[in-house]
């Protein structure tokens, strides 16, 4: 399921189950969780709807009784705790499946940290949404030229082995003034593009035959061209590199260095703030200092973006961090010796090595739109003035500049094998589908059995639950009054009580780590303690041996989770007992 937009198919599912095969909703759910991934693709609200509870009751008050379930037992699949007025679908599509991720490794980290209360105790590293970073179709957006040039240059079976690094060394081989000559035609290629595509526009919108005339006179292919093409949100930031128009209107207009900005992109019909976005950006564009400089192409499309991705020379992408998933168009010009100049959000902050490319920004998180908004603009013009545009026009005698094309090969061989859509199916195959289509097979061959047993074995637990306690701890305070020697193994003890649960139903856990500055264990160790003993009251005893490798203040704690090698992942099911609770 992509999105929670798709997830009311799990409820559907649910109910061919109980209708057709009589199962209760409980067991119903198990199987339709075995084989049901959600992949969550944006955290910005707009693509998490959520809807009133009138409303459900409106368009689901006939439905929840096909499904064998109370009106509350249904809504609480789509609360999310603190927001209970609302029918939140990102968290009932999170409720309904086994396995979840997000599309980047920050759009994982950003889900867990949204999402955490799904899950209320288990700490926000371990709520279980995973990640798979998005990839795009490298032969839908690679142009034919360079292509050619891969043909060439490559082994004969890249295209079957995109994923391969290995493949993507043998860039170095194409020879510079090769590659730097393709890309200019590719350039020029795409200005007559925009030029046609800026006729049609000045025609259709009634302009005079002087202006339609003037489009011939636009886009200078020597000058360094910028991109910028995507849907207008507004998270998107399409105006910030205007934010100080005096700076970039210096920028544009150095003849010795010219430069020029392409936009293009649509907006949502009912994004307000959007459309006054690519009004201000329309707005500039007229103005003397960045008419002819500054350029908007209407009715975005993906061949208007395929030109764009094949022939600029910077690709300019500044979403307010961090809002960006993922990002693909980034991917689509790395593989066409197309340089990204980016926020280290979404699949750049994990595809920028240093010298693929050009980084806006840090990693900081910011609470405050106005500095961050400073920051980033600030960061985009530094760049351009001190690395981007010296580097650009920096040419040896061949008129190559040599040292940009360094910086494409770079760009070409770290994106192509990990950010393309071979890549991306092989994670989604290995990690998820195989693992979801053996469980369901395995569920089908036992007639629901499989999931059976498990749906009653979670009911189990979450029942005895509340009696699981950890009572004692012998080492207590023993470890942060000592100082350590780095390396030296500690043996630690729990006492814990499983009430009317098997210790083959839990693991006690030691979560353990250097204590940071809000007193708090900062990149927790986690082991699995060893079952000791069973006391004559009843309790258990468990051991683990810890080693600590930095001196300093450790701190540690314990912990029971539920386990059964049969579930998809231990967190999915909410419980976790810590000694102090
Ligand atoms: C790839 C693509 C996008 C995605 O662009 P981002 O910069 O990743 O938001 C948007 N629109 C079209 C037409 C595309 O091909």
């Amino acid at each position: 399921m992509n999105e929670g937009h798709s997830a009311f198919l799990g409820l559907e599912l649910i109910r061919k189950l109980v209708q057709n095969h009589n199962l209760p909703f409980s067991h119903a759910k198990e199987v339709v969780a075995s084989s049901v991934i959600f992949t969550t693709h944006t955290p910005v609200p707009a693509g998490n709807d959520v809807f009133p509870l009138e409303m459900i009751d409106r368009y689901f008050g006939n439905y929840w009784p096909s499904l064998g379930i109370s009106r509350h037992e249904f809504l609480d699949l789509g609360l999310k705790i603190g927001e209970h007025h609302n029918f939140n679908m990102t968290v009932l599509a999170l409720t309904l499946s086994g396995q979840k991720n997000g599309v980047s490794e920050l759009h994982g980290a950003v889900s867990r940290n949204i999402f955490r209360n799904v899950w209320p105790g288990i700490p926000e590293d371990e709520v279980p949404i995973d990640h798979i970073t998005n990839g795009i179709h490298t032969l839908t957006w690679l142009s034919p030229s360079i292509k050619y040039l891969y043909d060439k240059y490559l082994d004969k079976d890249w295209k079957e082995r995109l994923y391969a690094k290995e493949v993507w060394d043998k860039v170095d081989e194409i020879p510079d003034e090769e590659l730097w000559k393709t890309h200019c035609v590719l350039k020029t290629k795409m200005i007559g593009y925009i030029r046609d595509k800026l006729k049609e526009q000045r025609a259709a919108n009634g302009e005079s035959i002087e202006r339609i005339k003037e489009v011939d006179t636009l886009l200078d292919s020597n000058a360094l061209t910028i991109g910028f093409a995507r849907r207008f949100a507004t998270y998107k930031r399409a105006n910030l590199i205007f934010r100080d128009l005096a700076r970039i209107q210096r920028l544009l207009n150095n003849p010795e260095r010219p430069m020029q900005i392409i936009f293009a992109g649509k907006a949502h019909p009912a994004d307000g703030p959007a459309h006054e976005i690519i009004k201000h950006i329309n707005d500039i564009a007229k103005q003397e200092g960045f008419n002819g400089k500054v350029i908007l192409v209407e009715n975005y499309n993906m061949t208007l973006a395929r030109n764009m991705v094949q022939g600029v020379d910077i690709w300019l992408n500044n979403p307010r961090r961090p809002l960006e998933a993922s990002g693909t168009s980034g991917q689509k010009v790395g593989i066409n010796g197309i340089i990204n100049f980016s926020v280290l959000d979404g699949w750049w902050c994990e595809g920028y090595n240093g010298k693929n490319g050009w980084a806006i920004g840090d990693d900081t998180f910011y609470d405050n739109e106005y500095h961050q908004d400073n920051a980033d603009s600030e960061s985009i013009y530094n760049i351009l003035e001190k690395q981007i545009i010296p580097t650009f026009f920096d040419r040896n005698e061949k008129g190559i500049p040599e040292k940009w094309v360094k910086i494409m090969k770079e760009s070409i061989k770290t994106i192509a094998p990990e950010y393309s859509t071979h890549r991306m199916v092989q994670d989604y195959t290995n990690k998820y589908y195989i693992t979801s289509m053996e469980r369901y097979d395995k569920i089908k061959a036992s007639n629901y059995q499989f999931a059976i047993n498990l749906s009653e074995w979670k009911k189990k637990v979450a029942h005895l639950w509340p009696q699981v306690q950890i009572i004692a701890d012998k080492t207590a305070n023993q470890l942060k009054e000592r100082n350590f020697i780095s390396g030296e193994t500690i043996p630690i003890y729990a006492t814990v009580i499983l009430g009317g649960l098997e210790p083959s139903d839990v693991k006690v856990q030691a979560y353990y780590g250097t204590i940071g500055s809000n007193n708090t264990i900062e990149k927790p160790e986690i082991i699995d303690m060893n079952l000791v003993e069973k006391n004559s009251d009843g309790t258990y005893l468990y051991s683990a041996n810890i080693t600590l490798y930095e001196g300093g203040e450790y701190g540690y704690t314990f912990r029971v989770i539920p386990h059964n090698p049969d579930i998809i992942n231990p967190f999915n099911l909410g419980l976790i007992r810590w000694i102090v609770q």
